[in-house]
């Protein structure tokens, strides 16, 4: 009902001149003002001429017919342009009842695709009254089963309802400008939208250019420690060898799927804490990701994948992860690290966080499909100092345990690491894909 009020007030309030309620008193008043009109050219009266003209013109558009002889008579009166906008496709239909009028359905909102009857005529004209712009679609010999009032872009609101017996009246209206292309063919009437003030919502980017967007992403790989600084050993396994193999493997998965991708080594030689940090910032980095493997040699039966996010926060557990991950750097120890950690970005620890999660995720669901006793340990927060000199997204990746003997023989596995590395793929991927 409030629908219909509305859509009441708008025909009523659109067209000054002609302040009828109803259709019927609206083509009153315009045959009233054609027999004035006649009177006045006989009188050779000008204001009533005028008088009679706005009349003709205003409740002749309510009505839908055809009042571009009126509109040319008026403005050579009273010298205004005529809009131009207000195009006259169509002749005016002499006896549209004779015509079985069909009903029309709506396909989608924005596009507003429409879909009509080989026999339906459309009129399209614009109208810019008391501060909105109105933009009119006339479908003759149709029907709706249903009014329509819905909200379809941020500024431009829809209304379709049965006008008269044979008519539907679509009208696109805003309180800010914009602009629509229309074309009507193969029995539809497609009409894009284009709300200037927030493009998002008026033509959604292909997938494709969507893709390219966030392909352009540029990922930084840091395998952990290096050179003279092994990581952990256990079972005849070194830390820095497997973490180089993953990472280059990543580093190939990532390039092969069009993102930029630098790494903080290649090989194995020793790269200082702040060099990888300062590396991943000055290549703008988009995404930071350390690779890790654990050790715990209390117990060898401890086995799974963990994803760290740097975070003030402390457990035990990640405490003791991070004291032995962070050893390595002794040139941080002079910093004062609580005052550091509590500068951290909060956005970044949440973007982090969303990361791991994406991450952590995938490594298990990916993993499981090919293994058996794939330990999913979580995403934890960690007080990381690979993670605190990154100005990006970041997190450090634990990729399972050498001194658990299935791990430590599935991670210098090259079909494992491979694996892996996809998983991890997927898993920035879908970060990517959902938090553009
Ligand atoms: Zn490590």
């Amino acid at each position: 009902m409030r629908f219909l009020l509305l859509f009441i007030f708008i025909i009523t309030t659109l067209f000054g001149s002609c302040n009828s309620v109803s259709l019927s008193k609206t083509y009153q008043i315009y045959s009233t003002a054609k027999q004035d009109y006649i009177k006045a050219i006989l009188d050779e009266n000008r204001n009533k001429k005028v008088i009679a003209l706005k009349k003709i013109v205003d409740c002749g558009k309510v009505l839908g017919f055809n009042v571009s002889k009126y509109e040319i008579q008026l403005k050579k009166l009273t010298n205004k342009k005529v809009k131009k906008n207000t195009p006259h496709k169509y002749k005016p239909i002499k006896n549209p009842l004779k015509l079985e009028s069909k009903y029309i359905k709506v396909i989608s909102y924005n596009p507003l695709k429409i879909k009509l009857n080989s026999k339906m005529r459309v009129k399209y004209l614009t109208l810019n009254r008391k501060g909105k712009l109105y933009k009119i679609f006339d479908i003759y010999n149709a029907k709706i089963n249903r009014k329509i009032s819905k909200k379809i872009t941020q500024n431009i609101y829809l209304i379709a309802a049965q006008n008269m017996p044979n008519k539907v009246r679509v009208v696109l209206y805003s309180r800010k400008k914009f602009k629509i292309k229309y074309s009507n063919k193969h029995k539809y009437l497609n009409i894009t939208l284009f709300d200037k003030s927030i493009p998002k919502y008026t033509k959604m980017p292909k997938i494709k250019e969507k893709l390219k967007k966030y392909k352009q992403k540029i990922i930084v790989i840091d395998p952990g420690h290096g050179g003279k600084d092994y990581g952990g050993i256990a079972n005849g396994v070194r830390e820095k060898d497997i973490v180089l193999r993953i990472g280059l493997y990543l580093r190939d998965e990532l390039k092969r799927r069009g993102y930029k991708v630098y790494m903080t080594r290649y090989g194995d030689y020793f790269v200082k804490l702040s060099t990888r940090t300062k590396f991943a910032n000055r290549h703008n980095a988009d995404l930071f990701i350390s690779l890790h493997c654990n050790i715990f040699r209390d117990n060898p039966n401890i086995k799974g994948v963990t994803t760290y996010y740097l975070s003030p926060a402390r457990t035990k557990r990640a405490e003791r992860v991070a004291k032995l991950e962070n050893s390595a750097f002794r040139e941080l120890k002079s910093i004062n690290q609580k005052v550091v950690l509590n500068f951290l970005n909060k956005n970044r620890i949440i973007q982090s966080d969303k990361m791991a999660m994406d991450i952590q995720r995938n490594i298990i669901f990916n993993l499981r499909k090919y293994y058996k006793n794939i330990e999913d340990r979580g995403v934890r927060p960690a007080p990381f100092w690979v993670l605190v000199g990154t100005q990006m997204p970041s997190i450090l990746l634990e990729t399972g345990f050498l001194t658990n003997k299935l791990e430590a023989k599935r991670l210098k596995n090259r079909s494992y690491q491979k694996r892996y590395a996809k998983a991890i793929a997927d898993g920035i991927e879908s970060y990517l894909i959902k938090n553009q």
